[in-house]
């Protein structure tokens, strides 16, 4: 039986909002799941585009308590992430603590006690709050003018128009990053006509994947052989990471391999519009399966560089006054990265609402936790390592602490915050590991976006392992029962 007197309440169920909801499922603590969707997957559930595959081996983005011995490819489709956490969910018993279609508008700390409301005008009372809402959740779409006379089908690659037929249409694709590289990719090997508009080019991974192979699938099943790859896999991502922490020779391979990509694009002008003139690394390098430079090179596949002026109805104009005619325009231009759980209203002591607390800077302890908003944590918040440590194994170190956290503060009868100097501290030390790292100098880029320092985890992952496994209480204050305006 769950301990009924002490609850959790967790907003969202994707990977994150799963990953916790299991482990307080087999912490027997009493929980329930907000997901303002009607199915769980969160960013495998929005994004269906065409030529989306999963960034890390696949093997990497597997829940530490299901293994998966079944990836079809070295990186899976979405597709089939979605359809494996699908199943996680159902293998494990946690659909019936989720209310879909729920979602999570306000959360004040009041009489010791989260007091949440959702959008259909529901109520709930949680000792804790788990914040597991994402950190590309929110589409972000372009401040061009003339976007609503578009007279076409337009949508964000967060929300693909699957009834759009592919063919005997002229697509347009605004965005350059991993999803604008991996529609205009899909869709030119699709025979569509594409346009790509960029403002500044990509470094692009070409990589090869393969499918798996039984014997491959077989191999895992052996007796200690799924622990002894999983840890052979950790292994690799600490060390063939430091490229991306300090500059060297590791850095300088990395700059001449992808380099060599653009060997293959065999007119000049479109090679010079596809050379980055940033370091390699500053941004979300996009991955490229079917070769993202010999698909643009296609006859049905057009590159245009600059400033879009306007959205015109059947197209779109450049400064430069180049007109391009369209019927289809996808919108692959991102998401408000630094939103974390907003809109939600979440107010903490002394009524300060996140909104304020981070209206100068966003900050966090460890990307889980805020000074002054007693037993809120988050998952992936700010800070969090998004680029160099595959997702799963961040939650997991982020998860453990939680849990340890909560069980200490429920030992105490009390509410756990960080406090602000060990907040202070901890920024600094992040501060501290920025430069030379490849996400400073001369880009602009979403983990930056209007912050003074890019927000994520500037070290290495074996450090992140280590600063979650060794989190001071003395960096914690306990307020007793009852606390909250
Ligand atoms: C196109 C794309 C490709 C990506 N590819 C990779 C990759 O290859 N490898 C990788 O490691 N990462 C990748 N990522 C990052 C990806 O977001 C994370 O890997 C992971 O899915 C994040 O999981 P999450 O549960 O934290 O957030 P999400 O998946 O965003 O889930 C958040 C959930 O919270 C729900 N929610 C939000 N607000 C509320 C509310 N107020 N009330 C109730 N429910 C709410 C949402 O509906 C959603 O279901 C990719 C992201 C995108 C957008």
């Amino acid at each position: 039986m769950a301990d009924r007197e002490f609850r959790v309440v967790v907003a969202g169920a994707g990977v994150s909002g799963l990953f916790m909801a299991e482990t307080l499922k087999r912490a027997r603590i009493d929980f329930t799941v907000y997901e303002k969707g009607s199915e769980v997957g969160g960013t495998w559930r929005d994004n269906t585009f065409p030529g989306l595959f999963v960034d890390v081996l696949s093997r990497q983005y597997e829940f530490p308590f299901q293994p998966n011995y079944g990836w079809s490819r070295k990186y899976a489709p979405a597709a089939e992430i979605w359809a494996y956490i699908k199943k996680v969910a159902r293998d494990c018993g946690l659909t019936k603590f989720i209310r879909f279609n729920e979602e999570i508008v306000a959360a004040r700390f009041t009489g010791g006690r989260w007091h949440i409301e959702t959008a259909k005008g529901g109520t709930d009372v949680a000792d804790v709050f788990i914040c597991a809402t994402g950190f590309l959740h929110k589409p972000l779409y372009p401040d061009i003018s003339g976007r609503e006379s578009f007279v076409g089908p337009s949508f964000h690659s967060a929300r693909w128009d699957h009834s759009v037929p592919y063919a005997g249409k002229r697509w347009g694709v605004i965005g350059s990053g991993a999803s604008g590289v991996q529609i205009t990719e899909a869709l030119a090997w699709a025979g569509c006509d594409v346009t790509q508009f960029i403002r500044r080019a990509q470094w692009v991974h070409i990589r090869e994947n393969p499918h798996t192979t039984w014997r491959e699938r077989l191999k895992l099943r052996l007796p200690f052989a799924y622990r002894r790859e999983q840890r052979r896999l950790w292994q690799f991502i600490n060390e063939s990471d430091r490229w991306r922490l300090e500059p060297g020779a590791q850095r300088e391979a990395m700059e001449r391999e992808f380099q060599s990509y653009l060997h293959c694009i065999k007119d000049p002008e479109l090679k010079q519009k596809l050379t980055p003139d940033y370091n390699l690394g500053c941004t979300r390098i996009p991955k490229s399966d079917r070769n993202y430079y010999e698909a643009v090179q296609l006859p049905n596949a057009h590159i245009v560089k600059g400033q879009i002026a306007r959205i015109v109805p059947d197209g779109i104009v450049m400064a430069d006054g180049t007109q391009v005619a369209l019927d289809v325009l996808v919108y692959a231009t991102g998401f408000d990265a630094h939103a974390y759980m907003r809109p939600i209203r979440v107010t903490g002591l002394n009524g300060i609402t996140i909104g304020e607390a981070w209206r100068d800077k966003i900050y966090s302890y460890g990307g889980i936790a805020l000074p002054g908003f007693p037993n809120l944590f988050m998952l992936y918040g700010p800070f969090a390592p998004v680029n160099n440590v595959p997702v799963p194994l961040g939650l997991d170190q982020e998860i453990a602490c939680i849990m340890r956290l909560i069980a200490e503060a429920r030992a105490r009868r009390a509410a756990v915050a960080p406090t602000a100097a060990a907040t202070e501290k901890f920024l600094a030390r992040l501060d501290a590991a920025f430069p030379g790292t490849v996400w400073v100098g001369g880009c602009k880029n979403w983990y930056t976006g209007d912050q003074r320092t890019p927000v994520l985890w500037p070290l290495p992952q074996s450090e992140h392992k280590t600063f979650f496994a060794e989190v001071p209480a003395e960096d914690f204050e306990f307020l007793p029962a009852g606390h909250g305006d």
